[in-house]
């Protein structure tokens, strides 16, 4: 019986022995399949059992980690493998304490061979600790390249110019903003990030970005994009365009919202311009003629329910002149002081344009008859002829100004700014500095002018210009003192042209400049030819006074001709004193100065104004032959008389011109006029006759006087 219990408890002994062998083969087995490396002490912090992976993790020799050795002994071993390379001693005592505290120690400690060992010490209930050594190498590289990786792309999303901000899709909440956006916003990132629109703006912009929101949410393509104005409560009024796209997990899910903005203020304010530019004049800020013309298609629909409008077309005489000779510039300021007199003439209503050059363009609208038109041209002209002041220049101005009608003149944009344009240049027919209304018969006059203004300009380089001369006569003497210059063209088809056809011409187109000056050439070269005592007199028009450098040129072409100053008159009209003109005024002051005498033309025409006799002290006035004509027959005889007497006071000599007949000319005699030139003695010759007509003394050799 004994027996048999004792052979039962050895059976179970046995038995037990085994499965404790077993348990500990199986725990051996757990142990070492553990990717960590295990370690256990006990309550003295003597080694009970470690894991394979434990020594070879640490470089450590079974033979040399056994159970019972000391934590202090491991951690030395550590240090000789390179499994360890921080203070033993430190470490130990760090951790020793922790545990007595009951508290876990982690730490990522390096070894000698670069890798990363993250270490847990773990308290055990009854004593002692377990630590486990798992190499995080791999996790913690494949951890700094995602550290890096972050980084990288974090600062490209800084330095796009754009806003670039994304945001969870359900909360609303920013997860992400640029640089930009923190301009934008007004705020660091770290205020930003978290919150929702509606924590950072005011709430009606909360409202705009809420909405975007969910219209890209709600898009089939996940993408919305809109431009809208954005007035920031940080930098102000802003054109944005804002890009959305709505990320979607794989369950098809709303996940984020990226918003892209983009400042377009500039773009928008540089279309604004460009469209300003194609709208308006650069120089004056004027419509231009594109928006002036959409302006009037606009009043001619309104002409449709009876309601009248005058266009006007505004030509500045001369303009081309000052431009040519101050510079642009000059010719720039007086532009634009013009545009702003015109604009002050307006009425509310009314239009006005630069159509370019020095023409400029108005509508009056709301007129009720002719008389309205007649007041306002006149407060235009009255503007217009107020001498200005341009960077230093004092100028005088004047304008030819064209009306057409609507819908008297046209029903028709291009009928109606047609025949503005031709009563413009029926103005400028007309001697310029003045207006006409259109005239049907005006048109086949302008097109004829425009056939003249061509077959000039052709003129000018292919020649066809030559000089007659009419010889002056003293009244006394019976001698001739002098002969006048009289350009004459000889046209291709229509034979000798006036010059009283083709200069006004020559002038609008501003090639009298150019054409007088050849005058004045030729003539002296000629002149230099006659005998000594006779002068030679030149037409100069008010158009050359406009350029500063005439002086000059009479000079160069006295040089040239080696005549003498005394000898060359020029024949000017009170056109050129007309508004107070200084820099006119300064021309004759200088020709005076280099000896040429002035005399003044066609006295009794135009202006008529005694008052230019005092602006300027000339040394002839040339009576206008419409005085002499009418001599014998009224009152003329005593308007010669006063301008003969004004004149003697003054010590002008006077010249009556167009006497055609020896009564004529016997009155003249006795109302004391100097000279006379006309008919009656010669009419203007080619030179060649004129020469023969002079004889080598200059005695006339066919004085019928
Ligand atoms: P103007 O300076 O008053 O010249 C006198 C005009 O009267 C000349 O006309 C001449 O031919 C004309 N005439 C002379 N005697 C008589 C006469 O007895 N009876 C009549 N009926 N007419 C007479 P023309 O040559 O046709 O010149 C017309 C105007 O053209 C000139 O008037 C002058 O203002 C202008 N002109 C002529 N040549 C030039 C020039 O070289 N430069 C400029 N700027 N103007 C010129
Ligand atoms: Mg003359
Ligand atoms: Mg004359």
């Amino acid at each position: 019986m004994l027996y048999v219990l004792i052979r039962q408890i050895r059976r179970q002994n046995r038995e037990a022995q085994q499965r404790l062998e077993a348990e500990r083969q199986r725990l051996d087995t757990a142990l070492n399949n553990m990717i960590q490396g295990l370690v256990l002490f006990d309550a003295s912090a003597r080694m009970v059992v470690c894991n394979q992976r434990y020594l070879d993790m640490c470089g450590l020799a079974a033979d040399l980690i056994k159970p019972g050795c000391s934590f202090e002994e491991v951690m030395r071993h550590r240090k000789v493998t390179g499994s360890f390379v921080g203070d033993v001693d430190e470490f130990c005592a760090t951790v020793r304490t922790n545990i007595a505290n009951g508290q876990v120690t982690e730490v990522v400690t390096p070894t000698i061979d670069g890798r990363s060992f993250s270490i847990v010490n773990q308290p055990l209930a009854h004593g002692g600790w377990v630590a486990t050594l798992e190499d995080i190498t791999e996790r913690r590289n494949l951890e700094q390249e995602r550290d890096r990786n972050n980084a990288f792309l974090r600062e490209i999303v800084d330095h796009i110019p754009s806003q670039i901000t994304v945001k969870d899709a359900h909360t609303r909440r920013y997860l992400l903003v640029n640089r930009v956006a923190e301009t934008h916003f007004g705020t660091s990132r770290e205020n930003i990030i978290g919150k929702t629109a509606l924590d950072i703006f005011p709430p009606a912009h909360a409202q705009v970005i809420a909405e975007d929101d969910n219209m890209v949410l709600e898009s089939a393509d996940g993408f919305f994009k809109d431009e809208h104005r954005w007035l920031s409560h940080i930098t102000g009024e802003h054109y944005i365009t804002s890009r959305r796209i709505g990320i979607r997990d794989q369950a098809g899910m709303p996940r984020y919202i990226i918003t892209v903005v983009d400042d377009v203020t500039e773009r928008r304010r540089a279309n604004e311009r460009i469209a300003h530019l194609a709208h308006y004049d650069a120089l004056t800020d004027l419509p231009n003629r594109v928006l002036f013309r959409e302006q009037i298609e606009r009043e001619l629909e309104k002409a449709k329910q009876g309601q009248q409008f005058a266009l006007l077309y505004i030509d500045i005489d001369e303009f081309k002149s000052i431009n040519d000779s101050l510079g642009h510039h000059v010719g720039d300021e007086l532009l634009k002081t013009i545009a702003g007199r015109i604009k002050a003439c307006l009425c509310e209503g009314d239009l006005i344009a630069r159509l370019g050059g020095d023409e400029f363009a108005v509508i009056q609208t709301a007129i009720r008859g002719i008389s309205d038109v007649e007041d306002f041209v006149a407060s235009v002209h009255r503007a217009i002829r107020q001498p200005c002041d341009c960077l230093g220049h004092h100028l005088s101005t004047d304008a030819s100004i064209g009306v057409a009608l609507a819908p008297r003149d046209g029903t028709d944009l291009d009928q109606l700014i047609r025949n503005a344009d031709i009563a413009m240049y029926g103005a400028k027919a007309e001697g310029r500095r003045t207006h006409r209304f259109f005239e049907p018969e005006m048109g086949a006059m302008a097109r004829a002018r425009l056939t003249m203004e061509q077959d000039l300009r052709q003129a000018m380089t292919d020649g066809g210009f030559e000089i007659h001369y009419q010889p002056l006569l003293d009244l006394n003497s019976n001698q001739v003192t002098g002969c006048e210059a009289l350009l004459r063209w000889r046209h291709a088809e229509r034979g000798l042209i006036s010059p009283a056809e083709f200069i006004p011409i020559a002038e609008d187109t501003g090639l009298i400049g150019e054409l007088g000056e050849w005058v004045l050439r030729t003539a002296c070269m000629e002149a230099a030819k006659w005998p000594d005592h006779i002068r030679l007199a030149v037409n100069v028009s008010p158009i050359q006074f406009k350029n500063i450098s005439l002086a000059l040129k009479v000079a160069s072409a006295l040089d040239a001709s080696r005549l003498k100053p005394s000898r060359l008159e020029l024949e000017i009209t009170e056109a050129v004193l007309i508004g107070d003109d200084e820099m006119a005024l300064a021309i004759l002051h200088q020709l005076r100065a280099i000896g040429v005498r002035i005399a003044l033309d066609d006295f009794g025409t135009g202006y008529s104004s005694l008052s230019y006799l005092k602006r300027f002290p000339f040394d002839k006035i040339k009576i206008d032959r419409s005085f002499v004509s009418d001599i014998t027959v009224d009152g003329s005889a005593t308007i010669v008389q006063s301008v003969v007497n004004i004149a003697t006071s003054r010590n002008m000599t006077t010249t009556a011109e167009g006497v055609e007949t020896e009564q004529q000319r016997d009155l003249l005699r006795e109302l004391g006029c100097t000279e006379m030139q006309g008919y009656l003695f010669s009419p203007p010759k080619p030179a060649t006759e004129l020469r023969r007509l002079l004889g080598p003394s200059g005695e006339p050799a066919l004085v019928r006087a």
